[in-house]
């Protein structure tokens, strides 16, 4: 149940993140709109007609503020913004203000078509940036405020009967399209969520792989360099594996792989925490915002940690059971060292941990800035 609230809560995050182009051109436009409709009722009725002012207060004054939120909220990044409920509040504003000029207009004797409601009804449906219930709140605004309207204003009844069948009728249409529209673009979305999901994960171990590595690395220390904070990469190969498939088979093999990538992964504390199988039973790991201490620290946890697993390994050297080497190394938001030369360098301190006898952590100490 909890698992099925965080997928709603990621999809409504995606698809407001996704439709903010469409959240800003909405806002312009319907400004546009409201602009083109004051400059006909000042036509219509005259600049100096005492109803005039009214009709552009509420034209403008109830629906304004809420577009001018909608537009700028469309550039806010972090956390993504909820789009969707607002252009439902700018929208709701248009209903309320447009069943508004249908009442000023009808106290200064003009009577206005359904038309605009109807108009305003098939828009609703069109909006692409909010869900079908959503549509469905605001269209029974519109159409019961209408409906309210009618019966205030004592029409007769065949006028109230045909608006309510015509709205109705609209109504329904729009729902069952949109109920389905939502329900098509949601799958979609799974389906390329569950795709970008499998060529970014490693199919046995289901840590990262090289290919997320290689797109997310850049983006990463960028993101570090933003927020001030370091990170350690490590660079972690397990020792005297051929001999563990020599001895117990390629399956145990694989096994072990397994049991070593999930403890890394539940090393993982910060969401930019990372670990990528990066060949073999070569991985990278990734720490985020640590010091230079910190990340000695955690290096030497990450081989106990591998150590506690307490895999039996009988043709291992000294340790009879599966251990871990690894190369740390420290970035700084003020170094210079690209992706290239950071992976050498963790490279270099591995290669010093396998030569001075594996099971244990070498930090690169020099030429990080
Ligand atoms: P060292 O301590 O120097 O790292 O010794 P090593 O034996 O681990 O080093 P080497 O690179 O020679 O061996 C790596 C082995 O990892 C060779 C290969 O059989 C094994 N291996 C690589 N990928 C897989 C895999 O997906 N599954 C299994 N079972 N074994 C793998
Ligand atoms: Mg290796
Ligand atoms: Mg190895």
């Amino acid at each position: 149940m909890q698992e099925a609230n965080k997928d709603t809560f990621t999809y409504i995050q995606k698809f407001n993140d996704l439709l903010r182009p469409e959240a800003r051109n909405i806002s312009v436009a319907v400004l546009f709109v409201l602009l083109v409709f004051s400059i006909w009722d000042i036509q219509f009725l005259g600049l100096d007609h005492p109803a005039v002012y009214p009709i552009l207060w509420v034209r403008f004054g109830i629906t304004l503020p809420l577009f001018l939120i909608l537009f700028f909220k469309s550039y806010q990044s972090s956390p993504v913004p909820r789009l969707d409920l607002w252009t439902c509040a700018s929208f709701s504003s248009v209903n309320i203000a447009l069943i508004s000029v249908f009442f000023i207009y009808h106290n200064v004797d003009y009577k206005l078509p359904l038309d605009s409601i109807l108009l305003c009804s098939i828009i609703l449906y069109f909006l692409p940036n909010v869900f079908y219930y959503q549509k469905l709140f605001m269209s029974v605004l519109l159409v019961g405020g209408y409906l309210f309207f009618l019966i205030i204003t004592d029409r007769p009844e065949m006028e109230f009967v045909r608006a309510a069948i015509y709205l109705f009728v609209l109504n329904l249409a729009g729902v069952v399209q949109s109920v389905s529209f939502d329900k098509e673009r949601k799958a979609n979305f799974n389906k390329t969520e569950f795709l970008r999901h499998m060529a970014q994960t490693d199919q046995l171990t289901g840590a990262e792989n090289r290919h997320k590595f290689d797109e997310r690395f850049t983006q990463l220390l960028s993101q570090a360099k933003n927020d001030n904070l370091g990170i350690a990469v490590a660079i972690v190969d397990i020792d005297w594996f051929k001999q563990y498939n020599d001895h117990y088979g390629h399956f145990a093999g694989d096994e072990c792989l397994i049991r070593v990538a999930q403890a890394f992964l539940l090393m993982k504390r910060h969401p930019l925490d990372s670990c990528i199988r990066f060949g073999g039973e070569e991985f990278i790991l990734i720490k985020y915002g640590v010091s230079l201490e910190q990340s000695a620290v955690w290096g030497q946890k990450v081989i106990d940690t591998i150590y506690q697993l307490n895999i039996p390994h009988a043709t291992a050297n000294d340790e009879q059971r599966i251990t871990v080497s690894a190369g740390v190394i420290h970035w700084h938001p003020t170094s210079s060292l690209t992706r290239t030369q950071l992976m050498t360098l963790a490279d270099e301190a591995l290669y010093k941990a396998k030569e001075n006898g594996r099971n244990q952590v070498q930090l690169h100490l020099s030429k990080t800035r």
